[in-house]
């Protein structure tokens, strides 16, 4: 009798056997509807002696019920879902519920229902809002919603005109197809640099095997538009193409030079995407790039796991950035996962920075990647000039931020009518509270976090798990009314300063709190590039993606913020954003100028961001990286230990201690309580432990963690490459 085992989607499942029932056979990677007990569940129909499980006997086994009509998960995404959880020490069914992460795409209606104007004659008067709609909405179609923000009215205004016989609703098909993009809509200018690199990279496209390229561009060369070459060849082709972005919501700028490029928009694919919308892009991209299939999709990390059926091409934008690490569920690094794809795939990976990681250099370095190099910035602008402002010498006045160079500087931008940046890495007002009578500091109850003022909400946060409350009015400790000092500068703070100095100045605060949408973003970006902004005030989020030919002036306001801390990358993330935000100065034909304010213009990485020498920066620490055994050279792993009760957090973390293993390829620093010591209510211990490249790691791990009982409160996570160090 035949059997199937199936990898069950539910993390405490594992794989379950079982038979055929009345099929002749089912395809491997086929995703099937099982009986269990009195329930389903859902899993992908796996490779025969790749997955151990207990072996049950044949009159046991229950038949599969149904199998799914979508296409089967092919064995490149079944290789990379088994090394993703072996290598990241994580459950083989959460790195598959990945793949299928759109449960609307397997099952759910595949109609929906969007609105229209009728073009019904008007009887009577109409109100100022109908009439409005009825301008706007010439030619639109949507949800209620949708037309609702089109034309700035609300639902129910729209709900009334449906009454009135002025709107109808439309079925529509949720998998209709995609319209396709054309490789030769627009044929850009490119330099030669760019065409050199260019022309490479559409090669290793034709050539259809594994190719693993670090293209390493200055701020402002164009990587884009090169890239955009071997992504025409892949559509040219009939093959399908990831770009992974690291923050969707910046995406704006990329899709309009997409579609002035291919004349189309791309598929998208995010976590605030509906999930209609959700259900059409994933049976697009496992239709194929052809008949209205998803050819081009860009979109975050989670992207990568998606069940492309004849990938071409990854080109992962930004690649050095933090945020394609998830550090919760699943630990991945998406950066690398995708070359592991590209290699399951045999198609070729494109890693684009300006700042590439340490680890992407070195793998340039000795010959594993093929690195592409564009030194210089497109149509002749030049690199910005950069100069340091020592905070020791220069003293900003009391409780304020901004040195008098830098506020020279602001002066002379204004006058001139060119835009400035401020950069601070930090959201919210202020980083602490506390009360001026008795001390009191202000904490998250949840967290061992101070609490974040935003004051354009009037609220105290914590940006570690999400609490929120409004700002008190008195102390919460002694009762003391209007006791409240803010302590340290946030964004706001830097923005009201720039306010009081400059009282005309039109100045945009631009975070994650202010920009958390792609409309909002398209919204700051469109006021930008009309020049309705003077002054940005902003964190990482400004440091990438943005391209204003008019701002000549980016001030860093703490340039040794990145630098406290515990994080052995912190030097590194410091001169990448520090030198991506020096990078959108002077992009147009107004050469841009840099201020960096520091208390330690000697620290290596300040004195190489001055002057502008990467090369020093890399070998120093390339050294003090090899010095430390930490990667590229060694590895890390993180092993956090957490309950509600912090007793059973310390008893366990102790057991576990007690069982480490003593291997001199490895050594095992912990248990400590962590530095974030109590998170979302848990309290934490951590245990890091640093291995020679050598060292069969996640075995060790796997079976060290595995050999101890512990209480069922007890939450372990391992993070294998750790970027979170709290
Ligand atoms: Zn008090
Ligand atoms: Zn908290």
């Amino acid at each position: 009798m035949k059997r199937v085992r199936l990898l069950v989607l539910n993390a405490a499942l594992g794989v379950l056997d079982y038979k055929l029932g009345d099929r002749e056979a089912i395809p491997v990677g086929s995703v099937v509807i099982a009986p269990l007990g009195p329930r389903t569940v859902t899993g992908i129909v796996w490779d025969e002696g790749r997955l151990p499980g207990t072996e049950v006997p044949a009159e046991k086994l229950r038949a599969i019920r149904e199998v799914v009509d979508v296409p089967p998960i092919a064995k490149p995404l079944r290789r990379l879902i088994e090394w993703t959880a072996h290598y990241y020490c994580a459950n083989l069914a959460s790195v598959a519920r990945m793949v299928l992460s759109s449960g609307g795409a397997l099952g759910g209606p595949t109609t929906t229902t969007e609105y229209r104007l009728t073009g019904n004659e008007v009887s009577g008067r109409l109100t100022a809002q109908r009439k409005q709609a009825l301008e706007r909405l010439s030619g639109e179609q949507g949800t209620m919603r949708e037309l609702a923000a089109i034309a700035e009215v609300s639902e129910g205004v729209l709900r009334g005109m449906a009454g009135a016989g002025l709107i109808e609703p439309v079925s529509v098909a949720i998998d209709r197809p995609y319209p396709p993009a054309d490789p030769d809509f627009h044929q850009p200018e490119l330099s030669q640099d760019q065409r050199r690199v260019a022309d490479r990279l559409v090669d290793a496209v034709k050539a259809r095997e594994y190719a693993p390229f670090l293209l390493d561009g200055v701020t402002g060369s164009g990587k884009t538009e090169t890239y955009f070459e071997p992504v025409a060849q892949a559509i040219r082709a009939g093959r399908q193409v990831l770009v992974l972005l690291p923050e969707i919501a910046l995406t704006e700028n990329f899709l309009v030079r997409f579609e002035q490029r291919f004349g189309t928009p791309p598929v998208l694919w995010h976590s605030s995407l509906k999930s209609t919308e959700r259900r059409r892009a994933w049976r697009a991209i496992a239709k194929g790039a052809d008949d209205g299939g998803a050819q081009v999709i860009v979109g975050a990390r989670s992207a990568l796991f998606l069940p492309y059926a004849d990938l071409g091409l990854i080109v992962v934008d930004e690649a050095h950035e933090v945020s394609f690490k998830q550090d919760d569920g699943v630990r991945y690094n998406a950066r690398d996962v995708s070359v592991m794809r590209a290699r399951f795939e045999e198609i070729p990976v494109v890693l684009a920075s300006a700042t590439p990681a340490l680890e992407s250099l070195h793998m340039a370095s000795t010959g594993i990647y093929e690195k592409l190099d564009l030194p210089s910035r497109f149509g002749g602008a030049q690199l910005p000039d950069i100069q340091l402002v020592d905070l020791t010498v220069e003293k900003p006045g009391n409780g304020q931020w901004l040195a008098k160079p830098l506020i020279d500087g602001l002066t002379e931008r204004l006058e001139r009518g060119e835009q400035s940046l401020l950069f601070l890495n930090r959201r919210g007002y202020a980083p602490l509270t506390l009360c001026r009578n008795c001390g009191h500091r202000f904490q998250c109850p949840h967290c061992s976090a101070w609490l974040v003022e935003h004051r354009l909400s009037a609220r105290l946060a914590c940006h570690h798990c999400g609490y929120e409350t409004k700002v008190p009015s008195e102390c919460d400790e002694c009762g003391e009314p209007d006791c409240l000092v803010a302590c340290g500068p946030g964004v706001e703070r830097i923005a009201d300063e720039v306010a009081a100095l400059f009282p005309e100045a039109r100045v945009a605060v631009a975070t994650s709190d202010t920009l958390g949408n792609p409309e909002k973003a398209a919204e700051f970006i469109a006021q930008a590039e009309a020049k309705a902004i003077d002054v940005i005030v902003g964190t990482q989020l400004v440091t990438k993606g943005f391209h204003f030919p008019e701002l000549t002036l980016v001030g860093v306001v703490d340039a040794d913020l990145g630098l406290e801390g515990g994080d052995l990358r912190a030097a590194e993330r410091t001169y990448q954003q520090v030198a991506q935000v020096a990078g959108r100065a002077g992009r147009g034909a107004k050469p841009g100028e840099v201020l960096i304010q520091t208390r330690h213009p000697d620290a290596p990485v300040i004195a190489a961001l001055a002057n502008g020498d990467r090369d020093a920066f890399y070998e120093a620490e390339t050294d003090a990286r090899r010095d430390a055994g930490a990667p590229p050279f060694g590895r890390w792993a993180a092993i956090i230990l957490s309950s509600e009760d912090e007793k059973e957090a310390r008893e366990a973390a102790v057991r576990l201690g007690d069982t480490r293993p003593h291997r001199d390829d490895l050594y095992i620093l912990g248990p400590a309580p962590a530095p974030l010591a109590l998170l979302r209510g848990r309290y934490r211990y951590r245990f890091l432990v640093n291995a020679k490249r050598s060292a069969d790691l996640q075995d060790m791990l796997n079976h060290w963690v595995s050999g101890v009982q512990f209480p069922p409160g007890i939450r372990i996570g391992i993070d294998i490459d750790p970027y979170s160090f709290v």
